[in-house]
């Protein structure tokens, strides 16, 4: 017999109802003893592991209205999966329903009206190839594995957030099936306050079957400072790029990940497992054929490896793909920082010193630009004003490690709370453990009680509550 458990904590048996739920489907449930169970609940993140009573592979949008009726009917804890990166697993549920979105992965491109149509399930790798045939770019993230929704829900910081802003802002429409199983088409002139709140404010509010994305002219080749510093060399390096990163043109996205060379063919054998300060930067402006605009990315102390050049920008988006494997193990967190004097320097420096893996980084990222322009209320992200975004990377591959990562992770996001603005950003979220806490200081008193009122007249039983969750108020 198939049981799940509800939202109250009880066993509710749901074999038959979801029978009858298959029969309606276009797409297909995955249960337990499916032999693809395992590889279909697998998240992107292994220490996060859940077992669900059944997983909807929808195969459009009346397959999500279906599954979100059927949990919303029978109570049952429900996930969505839109690309399955959250670093918290928010994208499975111990005996819940999942609603897979991965074959909702259409892309559409409107190259006249600059605009892309594209499936709640798609990842940025789909988006990119897609756009970049017309020579177009929405912007995403660094990494094209990640999915779509998820990323732009929370946000969305890549390459192209300081020319272009984040991949919130450049959300003008989406298809939302909500908690009742409605369909609503969201856009500024119909329902701006649902579109306010999509734009950053999480999975809180249904599921999005589409997003339309605006576009802007980007390559197909942009300039790239890619160079490798001895991790010797961190403080001379890092206070070099602060100065680098004053004043600088809104074209130029860069940041710097402290580190060790990772144990690779890409690098010389004699730097690999190395002390490194890596940064990139990436400009989007055609015009600059000599590369002036990275230049001084290349020249911060002396190198010991560049691997700056042209770089096609598919390519840019899928240069550390490799560096986050499906089935490692994964605790990120994050926090604002206000300036990036010596002192915070140093602590960079220390927490790379204490790092429990060598496939952990302490990585810096110089934001502002276009996406700072943007009026803090406009949206429902989070902090706009603060000029670098730290984020802790405890990356490893073996279990027995996990207890180590984890509080070396948390210790440093400790250590820089008093120098930080005390804002994370929610796509680097730990295990989602600080609650209405980092939620509230993420998006601001204001637009956090925004958020729950919207909330009440979306989702007012709270179907949706696994990712970035606002109680309705
Ligand atoms: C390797 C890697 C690189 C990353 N790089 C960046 C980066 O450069 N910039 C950045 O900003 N972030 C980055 N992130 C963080 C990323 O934004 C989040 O992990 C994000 O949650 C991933 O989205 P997803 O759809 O893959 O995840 P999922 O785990 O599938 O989704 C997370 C949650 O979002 C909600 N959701 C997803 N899709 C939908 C939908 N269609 N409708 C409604 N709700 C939905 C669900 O509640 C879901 O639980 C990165 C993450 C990883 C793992």
């Amino acid at each position: 017999m198939t049981t799940a458990t509800n939202t109250t904590g009880d066993t509710v048996a749901i074999g038959p109802a979801l029978s009858a739920l298959a029969d309606r489907l276009h797409g297909r449930i995955v249960l337990p003893d499916d032999p693809t169970y395992d590889q279909d609940r697998a998240l992107w993140n292994a220490v996060v592991e859940r077992r669900p009573a059944a997983i909807v592979r929808c195969a459009g949008t009346e397959d999500v209205q279906a599954g979100v009726r059927f949990a919303s009917e029978h109570e049952v804890r429900l996930a969505v999966r839109g690309g399955g990166h959250n670093v918290a697993g928010t994208a499975g549920v111990d005996r819940g329903v999942v609603l897979d979105l991965s074959e909702l992965d259409h892309v559409e491109v409107d190259p006249t009206a600059r605009l892309a149509r594209v499936g709640g399930g798609a990842t940025w790798g789909q988006v990119d190839a897609a756009t970049q045939v017309h020579g177009l770019a929405a912007p995403g993230g660094v990494v094209s594995k990640t999915g779509v929704g998820g990323l732009t829900l929370g946000g969305g910081i890549g390459w192209l957030r300081r020319g272009h802003g984040l991949s919130c802002d450049n959300l003008v429409a989406a298809t939302l099936v909500a908690a009742d199983g409605a369909v609503h088409h969201v856009d500024e002139t119909t329902d701006p306050e649902l579109l306010w709140g999509l734009r950053g404010g999480g999975g809180n509010f249904g599921v999005v079957t589409e997003f339309t994305f605006a576009l802007h002219p980007v390559g197909p080749d942009v300039a790239v400072a890619l160079t490798l510093y001895h991790g010797d060399d961190t403080a001379a390096v890092l206070g070099a790029w602060r100065s680098a990163t004053t004043d600088l043109a809104d074209e130029v996205s860069s940041f710097a990940i402290c580190g060790t060379v990772p144990d690779v063919a890409d690098f010389p054998s004699e730097l690999r497992g190395e002390p490194m300060t890596l940064i990139m930067a990436v400009a989007t402006d055609a015009t600059d054929r000599d590369h002036r605009s990275v230049r001084p990315f290349r020249e911060l102390a002396t190198p010991i490896l560049d691997l700056s050049g042209t770089m096609p920008y598919v390519d840019v988006q899928q240069v550390f793909d490799g560096d986050y494997p499906d089935g490692g193990r994964y605790y990120w967190a994050s926090l604002h920082l206000p300036t990036l004097d010596d002192h915070r320097i140093g602590l960079v420096e220390e927490w790379t010193r204490r790092r429990p893996s060598e496939l952990a980084t302490v990585d810096v990222w110089h934001l502002g630009g276009a996406m700072g322009r943007v009026a803090q209320d406009a949206t429902a992200f989070g902090d706009r004003s603060a000029p670098y975004l730290l984020g802790i990377e405890a990356n490893w591959l073996d279990a027995t490690q996990d207890e180590d990562n984890i509080a070396w992770a948390r210790n440093a996001r400790q250590a820089f709370r008093a120098v930080s603005t005390g804002r994370p950003y929610l796509n680097f979220p730990g295990f989602q453990e600080d609650g209405e806490v980092a939620l509230r200081a993420a998006h601001g008193d204001a637009s956090y009680r925004r958020l729950a009122a919207l909330k009440r007249r979306m989702d007012p039983d709270n179907l949706f509550r696994l990712h970035q969750n606002v109680p309705p108020s």
